[in-house]
This record gives structure tokens, sequence and C-alpha cells, in this order.
């Protein structure tokens, strides 16, 4: 928070913007999120990699009036190996495209066509929920190295002593499966 850090990228992305006077100003957005401000990601157990996330947006109108938001978001993150729990670094290149629906009936319009936020007049879109949700619709439902020779051997031999010697049981993935569905 010094004026130090400020100046030092010169390129920290605010993490809420004003859609509408970005779709106004015609300016591309441009720069770098930093991990820290991304806590929802670490929470579902994704870890970032590469230093920072870079992000580029841009906003413009759609013929109805509404905002919509496009950008592309790029990093590499680290989740979990299923096969063997080791660590699975996976880079991330993803294009989003959202609308911004400032009422119930706009987002009945809008959603036809788009991903769809529903925004209440006047308030400010958050940068840093938009990236944290690109970089967990990147993350496999089942995230596994592509290749068994790629797991970690030892670790996958071990783990499956383990499971021919215990009675056959839910994996904790499974039992946390079950508790999402039930939160629906
Ligand atoms: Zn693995």
């Amino acid at each position: 928070m010094t004026s130090r850090n400020k100046h030092q990228s010169g390129a920290r992305l605010p993490l809420r913007i004003d859609p509408d006077a970005l779709a106004d100003s015609g300016r591309i957005l441009g720069g770098r999120a930093q991990w820290v401000d991304l806590g929802r990601l670490e929470y579902c157990g994704v870890r970032g990699v590469s230093p920072d996330v870079e992000v580029r947006f841009r906003a413009y109108r759609e013929p109805g009036g509404a905002v919509l938001i496009a950008g592309d978001v790029t990093a590499e993150i680290a989740v979990t190996c299923q096969r063997c729990l080791g660590e699975l670094v996976l880079p991330v290149g993803a294009e989003l495209l959202v609308a911004v629906a400032r009422s119930q009936r706009e987002a009945v319009r809008l959603q036809e066509d788009y991903e769809t936020i529903e925004l209440d007049r006047g308030a400010q879109l958050s940068l840093a929920g938009l990236i944290e949700d690109e970089l967990l619709l990147a993350v496999p439902l089942v995230p596994k190295h592509e290749d068994r020779r790629q797991c970690d051997a030892e670790a996958l031999a071990r783990l499956e002593a383990l499971g021919n010697a215990a009675p056959r049981r839910e994996s904790p993935f499974q039992v946390l499966e079950a508790l999402r569905k039930n939160e629906r």
C-alpha cells in the first residue's frame, strides 16, 4: 500500500469497475491481477503458479444498449491430481464474454445470448470475481495428469496398495460431490 507499490507494475488492475463508463470510454483495460486478490481460488483448491494473472478487458454495448464485457485471462494454476494426489499444473488461456443486466427483465432478454450478470443500476462490477470464475471454469471436473506416467509413481503405488488393503469406501471427493449436489 505504499506509493512505491503503486508504481511497481504500473498496471495493477482495479478490482471493481463501472461497466457503463468503461463501455463509453472505449478503453481497453489491461494489466495484472494478483493472486492475493483472488481469494476464492485458494478456497476451491486452486493455487496460482504464474507470478500473477494477465488480463485484458474491454466493454461495449450490444444493440439493446446493455454492456458486454469481453476479455481474456492468462495464467498458470495448479490443482491436485485425483489419481496420484500430486500437483497438476494447468496453463489457462480463457476468453470470456458476459453481459451486464441492470434489471431482471433485461437479464431474461440477455440470457438468451450471453452469460449474464445482474447488477443493480449504478453498481460496480467485480473484475476479481470475473477472473475467479474464468479460472475455476478452466479446472476439469476430475483433474488428472494426462498420462499415468506423469503421475508421481511412488505416491501412486502407495495409494494403490492402500486401496487394495482397505475395504472399498467412498473417496473424499465423492463425499464432497454428494454434499455439493445436496446443496443445490
Ligand atoms: Zn497424477
